[in-house]
Parts: C-alpha cells; sequence; structure tokens
C-alpha cells in the first residue's frame, strides 16, 4: 500500500524580501546604478531586483575596507575581534529560520537542507572561527605574521550562505576586512547577512558586500587595493583569475570544481551504502563540487547495488522546496538546467545506458530528475566533465587497483569515497587516492573544524579548520 505525504509547506511570511536592494558598503545600503532581476528557480517568480556592481561600486567597497581595515580592525584586541564573531554567530541563530526560507527561495534547495545544514553550519563556521580569534598562537599558524589587509571573496550560488560563512569568518577572525560578491543568482542571503554585521554593530567597512555578474567579480580580481583573493567556483574562472594574480602581489586561494569518486567494495554493507551513494550525488540536486558524481562499483555486486539505487531512487520526492518532505528542489537556473542536459544527451550519445527516476517534475522552474548512467567509460565526457546536477555516472571495476585507477583518472581531486567493511582495505585505498577529502562509509560530511580543498583542478589551499585560518595570515602554516 502506497501512504502519500500530505503537503507540509513552512511559511514564507517570516521573511521580507525588499523589490530593490543596493550594496552595503561601509555599513551603509548605496543605491545601484542598474539592476537585474534575481528570480526564485522553483517558480521563476521574481523574488527582487539586484543591483549590478560596477568598478566604481567595487573601488568605493576596498576605499572603506582598507580604511576600516587601518582605523578600526586591525586596532582592535583579537579578543574583541573574536567578540563580534561571537555576536554574529548568535545573531545567525536566532534568525536561522529566516535564513533558511530566504536560501531556500533564492536557490531552489529543500528546506529540509537549508534549515539542517546551510544555516546550522554557516553559524557553526563563526562560533568555530570566534573561538580561535584570540587564540591563534595555538592554531599552529604563525601569528609573527599580519593579516592580508583587504581580502576579496568571490562566491558560488550552491550553498550562498555557508560559501559566505567559509569565506568571511576566517578573514574576520585573522583580522582582516572584506570585500565580497555574492553570485548573480544568489545575493539574497548575502545581504540579508549584510543586516546581521549592522545588527551585531560590526565597524563600518569591515565587511562590504556588492552584488553583481562576473564583471563584478572582475573589477574585484583586478582592483590594485585588494591584497588577497579567495575564490570559490568554476575551473574555468579560477583559471581565468589565476592568470590575472601571476603577475601581482596580491595573495590567492581557489576551491573549484570536483568529479568525486564513490568506490564501492565487494564487502560494503549494501543497504548503507545505497543510502550513501544517494546522499553522495542527490543532495543539494548535485549542484556540489564534492559530489561523488562517479560511482565506481565492484562488478561482483554491481547489480544488487544498481537494482537497490535504482527502487530507492523512486522514492526520493522532488518538488516544492519550501515542502518539508521534498528530498530534491529545483536547478538553480536555466543556464544551470541547459548545460546539464547537454552533458546528458551527451552521455547518450555517446553510449551509456540512462535511467531517470519515476517522478511528476513540477511545470515551472527548472528541474531535472535524478538519473543514472550506466556502462559509462573513461572516455565518456560524463565521466570527465563536471555535470553538477542529479546525474550519477556508473564505472565497474574487478580489481582494488583498477579502481582507484579509474578514480584518479581525473584532472580533479577534490573528494572522494570508499565504502567496505574492512579497515584495512579504506586505509589502503585512502593512501592511493589523489583527493583532498576522503569519507570511508559515509559522505558528504562537513564540519569547521576540518580543512577541505582540493589537488590539481580542484583548487590551491585550504579552507576550514587551521590550514583554513592560516590561508588568511602572510606566513604560512607551520
Ligand atoms: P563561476 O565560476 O562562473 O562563478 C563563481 C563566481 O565567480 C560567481 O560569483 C560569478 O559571478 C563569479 N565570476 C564569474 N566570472 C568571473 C570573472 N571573470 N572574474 C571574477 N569572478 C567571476 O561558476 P558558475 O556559477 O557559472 O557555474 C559554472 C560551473 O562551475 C558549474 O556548472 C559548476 O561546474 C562549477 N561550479 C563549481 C563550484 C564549486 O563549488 N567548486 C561552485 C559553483 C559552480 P556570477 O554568478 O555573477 O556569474
Amino acid at each position: 500500500m502506497n501512504f502519500e505525504y500530505a503537503a507540509a509547506p513552512e511559511s514564507r511570511s517570516v521573511v521580507k524580501i525588499d523589490p530593490v536592494y543596493g550594496h552595503f558598503i561601509n555599513g551603509k545600503w548605496v543605491n545601484g546604478s542598474s539592476h537585474f532581476n534575481s528570480i526564485n528557480p522553483a517558480t521563476e517568480e521574481v523574488l527582487s531586483q539586484i543591483a549590478l556592481g560596477t568598478a566604481a561600486d567595487v573601488d568605493a567597497a576596498v576605499k572603506a575596507a582598507r580604511n576600516a581595515f587601518d582605523k578600526s580592525w586591525s586596532k582592535l584586541s583579537s579578543r574583541e575581534r573574536g567578540k563580534y564573531l561571537f555576536r554574529i554567530a548568535r545573531i545567525m541563530q536566532e534568525r536561522a529560520r529566516e535564513f533558511a526560507v530566504l536560501e531556500t527561495l533564492d536557490n531552489g534547495k529543500p528546506i529540509r537542507e537549508s534549515r539542517d545544514v546551510d544555516v546550522p553550519l554557516s553559524a557553526a563556521h563563526f562560533f568555530y572561527h570566534a573561538g580561535w580569534a584570540d587564540k591563534l598562537e595555538y592554531a599552529g599558524v604563525d601569528t609573527t605574521t599580519a593579516p592580508h589587509g583587504v581580502v576579496g571573496q568571490i562566491i558560488p550560488w550552491n550553498f550562498p550562505l555557508l560559501m559566505l560563512a567559509w569565506k568571511v569568518a576566517p578573514a574576520l577572525a585573522t583580522g582582516n576586512t572584506v570585500v565580497l560578491k555574492p553570485a548573480e543568482t544568489t545575493s539574497l542571503t548575502a545581504l540579508l547577512f549584510a543586516q546581521v554585521c549592522q545588527q551585531a554593530g560590526l565597524p563600518d567597512g569591515v565587511v562590504n558586500i556588492v552584488t553583481g555578474d562576473g564583471s563584478t567579480g572582475s573589477a574585484i580580481v583586478n582592483h590594485p587595493g585588494i591584497d588577497k583573493i579567495a575564490f570559490t567556483g568554476s575551473t574555468e574562472v579560477g583559471k581565468l583569475i589565476a592568470r590575472a594574480l601571476a603577475p601581482t602581489n596580491k595573495s590567492l586561494t581557489l576551491e573549484l570544481g570536483g568529479k568525486g569518486a564513490n568506490i564501492v567494495f565487494g564487502d560494503a554493507a549494501i543497504d548503507e551504502t545505497v543510502e550513501g551513494i544517494v546522499n553522495g550525488i542527490f543532495f543539494n540536486q548535485g549542484h556540489v563540487c564534492c559530489a561523488g558524481s562517479r560511482l565506481i562499483l565492484q562488478e561482483s555486486i554491481a547489480d544488487e547495488v544498481l537494482e537497490k539505487l535504482k527502487r530507492r531512487m523512486d522514492k526520493i520526492r522532488v518538488g516544492d522546496p519550501l515542502d518539508k518532505n521534498t528530498d530534491l528542489g529545483a536547478i538553480n537556473s536555466a543556464e544551470q538546467l541547459a548545460k546539464i542536459r547537454e552533458l546528458t544527451a551527451a552521455g547518450e550519445a555517446e553510449g551509456a545506458g540512462r535511467w531517470s527516476a519515476n517522478c511528476e517534475l513540477p511545470t515551472n522552474g527548472f528541474w531535472f530528475a535524478p538519473t543514472i548512467f550506466t556502462g559509462v567509460t573513461q572516455a565518456h565526457r560524463i565521466a570527465r566533465e563536471e555535470i553538477f546536477g542529479p546525474v550519477l555516472s556508473v564505472l565497474t571495476f574487478r580489481t582494488p587497483a583498477e579502481a582507484i585507477e579509474k578514480a584518479n583518472n581525473t584532472p580533479f581531486g577534490l573528494s572522494a569515497g570508499i565504502w567496505s567493511e574492512k579497515g584495512s582495505n579504506i586505509l589502503w585505498a585512502t593512501q592511493q587516492l589523489r583527493a583532498g577529502v576522503i569519507w570511508a562509509n559515509t559522505f558528504n560530511k562537513f564540519d569547521p573544524a576540518s580543512p577541505f580543498g582540493g589537488y590539481k583542478e580542484s583548487g590551491w589551499g585550504r579552507e576550514g579548520g587551521r590550514h583554513g585560518l592560516s590561508a588568511y595570515l602572510k606566513g604560512s602554516a607551520k
């Protein structure tokens, strides 16, 4: 017997969205000269008008950040700086529901995830870094060196608030000031965060938020008053930034794309593994740089895993992101949906077998059913390129050495997963894999104390933990 779920929508009355937003510069709201629409990707409803930041707006923000660095922030004791971070963290917790609903409206992710993952983890990042602010000498970082000064931070649309927290919290804890640009499609929670900075009484100019598109990001990267750039986004833009900064003295950290391998050995606990595979690729619609987007299955159990995986995928609830029962929300933009469609069409054209969950997709907004491709070879585009959507490419292996060879056969190296009953097997595989984060018998687990970052084209440097702190000081980790 099938029981239908009753709708359980979260109320959106908790959020107030202004019809038009300006930039947040020097603690004040500054009108933009032109604007673009921010839409709800689940319905295509226009939520607000966002200011398109110009080079002049970026210049004003950098000047404000420099002034704040010289006159207030660098003069404060580290203990006082920590107090502001604690205050921000607590206000984020107090306003958690508001942040979660706004994030879901603007991004399309299920409220279950924004409420239980994005917002609590964002607050946790501020708490974690608040704790370090006056204890840097115990963090293993070189405290004889100074903060960089003004840091330009450019973030993507997949975890808008969480990426802001990953960037802003360590920068402030180490004494830097910030000019941050959120992604064009997801500016609203960054603008709510600006209100939190005001509420916390943060000195003017310590955090500046300039909204806009790639040209605004480029103006930040190329501004001579910026001392360090921290970027999360595509490898393509990461390379552009690395080229632009090569002849300068600016410091740079990059968190880029991935094509994570999720390796399942024949002795793995299959039901748990199936849950882990689902979490690895369908969490946040697969808009996750460290997603387990390549499933590498031992041949002996491949049929059983695939049968159970398909049965489980048919139970994934796709639809209204504000419904508390929803597992998979909307694709973030029409552009991203087009990219997913293009790559999945290439998968079929190249001969892989396509299977999608049996779900009804809403007619408005941007949607893609959870999909797997079987019979994928390493030459297929869907095995090599980041799809950044709810699409899993399945490869198989016979020997452990073959699994490792396939897992490492990628220009990326951000994450990997291993499923096995044997600790010795896990430790052996971990030592062979070229990935910054490796999960064993779990996937997509994050903690502010744990460094995150990749090898090869997945980026430079680490974020989070003590390693992430050192990236915001001129010296390197001891
Ligand atoms: P981008 O790299 O284009 O965007 C990331 C951020 O950089 C956004 O704020 C963007 O602004 C900004 N930006 C764009 N162009 C420039 C530039 N020339 N100089 C400085 N900043 C710039 O990623 P997309 O959002 O376009 O996504 C494309 C692909 O990137 C995805 O399909 C996915 O594969 C990958 N990606 C990886 C992420 C990760 O976490 N590793 C996160 C997001 C995407 P704007 O949004 O206004 O264009």
